[in-house]
């Protein structure tokens, strides 16, 4: 973490500002017998988790000599983890390339060109092996340029290391080390794997809920055993239909596969009852770390995590156009009406 020398309480660089985000409890919705904690990543520069773990990436790669000076870093990227690539990595005068599948939020998408990002779009319909899928093309398009850095953030080591190095020890001091479950999504695997490794050496009792777009391979995996034909979900950011080198799934203790459309009423609901405005993998989360509360038979300290901010979904999850659109509107479509 680069430190805060300013002076006074200013920060010289948004990059100070990384981490160290708010923990707010879920007052409004039925926990259960829990108390339900929401890390809020989305106050993150960038606005999200990946803030973390594209600078931990880009100072890896500067220190072991991948990244040098007027290099090109070039990654494969829902959006959020390209921008804070990006936010990182072009005042150091780095030039960024980002491939990045189209059904990815505009907003997203014009955040990066605004800030100056080789944007590459590609199909989001394909898997793996495919020539348009979207992590193939990155790497093949950074063999092409002679010492590019293809980031690889579902292999990169520094990515799990920055959430055991950051994310987990902040959650673990603002509760007082007494947390019994953390709930969280897979994309690369990243919040999995170092929150996982982080809590099971500070806190054996802690167990890591996963929570798992519906037509996602990793909760069924991890519930049967069994590999299933991967389908398509709207949620953004995480899901997969491999398992990523950097998710060490052996660390679930419990997944929940959660429908597009609990997920959305998930995020809506958040913002009707809680004031928190939240993107729609933080709705995947919120809707399973309800149901693991609501399941328990004792008092239980929960943690889960508001991944990235709902403005930039301001044109699919908070549009009702859309979301009537995409077959997800909610039933009774007033502030509250939806249990969630
Ligand atoms: N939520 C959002 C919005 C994301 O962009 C991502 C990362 N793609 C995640 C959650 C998942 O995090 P991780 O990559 O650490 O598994």
């Amino acid at each position: 973490m680069p430190t805060r020398d300013a002076g006074g309480t200013a920060a010289r660089s948004v990059l100070d500002l990384i981490g160290h985000t708010p923990l707010v409890e879920v007052t409004r919705l039925d926990t259960g017998p829990c108390r339900l904690f929401l890390k809020l990543e989305s106050w993150n520069p960038g606005g999200s988790i990946k803030d973390r773990i594209a600078l931990s990436m880009i100072e890896a790669a500067e220190a072991d000599g991948r990244l040098k000076p007027g290099g090109v870093i070039v990654e494969a990227t829902a959006g959020n983890t390209g921008l804070g690539l990006a936010q990182v990595g072009l005042p150091k005068g780095y030039r960024v390339i980002l491939v990045v599948p189209d059904k990815m939020s505009r907003e997203k998408v014009q955040h990066l060109k605004a800030l100056g990002v080789d944007v590459r779009n590609t199909r989001s319909d394909v898997g793996k092996g495919h020539p348009d899928y979207y992590q193939d093309v990155a790497a093949r398009i950074a063999a092409e340029i002679p010492g590019a850095f293809f980031v690889d953030q579902f292999a990169n080591p520094a990515n799990p290391r920055a959430h055991e190095a950051t994310t987990g020890p902040e959650i673990f001091e603002a509760l007082g080390g007494d947390v019994d479950a953390v709930v969280v999504g897979v994309g690369s695997g990243g919040t999995l794997t170092g929150l996982g490794r982080y809590f099971r050496s500070v806190s054996p009792k802690t167990k890591m809920i996963l929570a798992d777009p519906v037509g996602s391979i990793l909760a069924p995996l991890i519930t049967t055993g069994e590999t299933i034909e991967p389908g398509s979900w709207t949620v953004e950011g995480i899901g997969e239909d491999f398992v990523p080198p950097n998710a060490d799934l052996s660390l679930v203790a419990q997944a929940f596969s959660i429908s597009d459309r609990e997920s959305m009423a998930a995020a809506r609901e958040l913002l009707a009852r809680e004031g928190i405005l939240a993107g729609s993998s933080s709705g995947t989360l919120l809707a399973a770390a309800l149901k693991w509360c609501r399941a328990q038979s004792a008092p239980k300290r929960v943690v889960s995590l508001v991944c990235d901010t709902g403005a930039k979904y301001l044109s699919k999850v908070f549009n009702d156009v859309w979301l009537t659109e995409e077959g997800l509107d909610r039933i009774g479509a007033r502030a509250g009406a939806v249990k969630v």
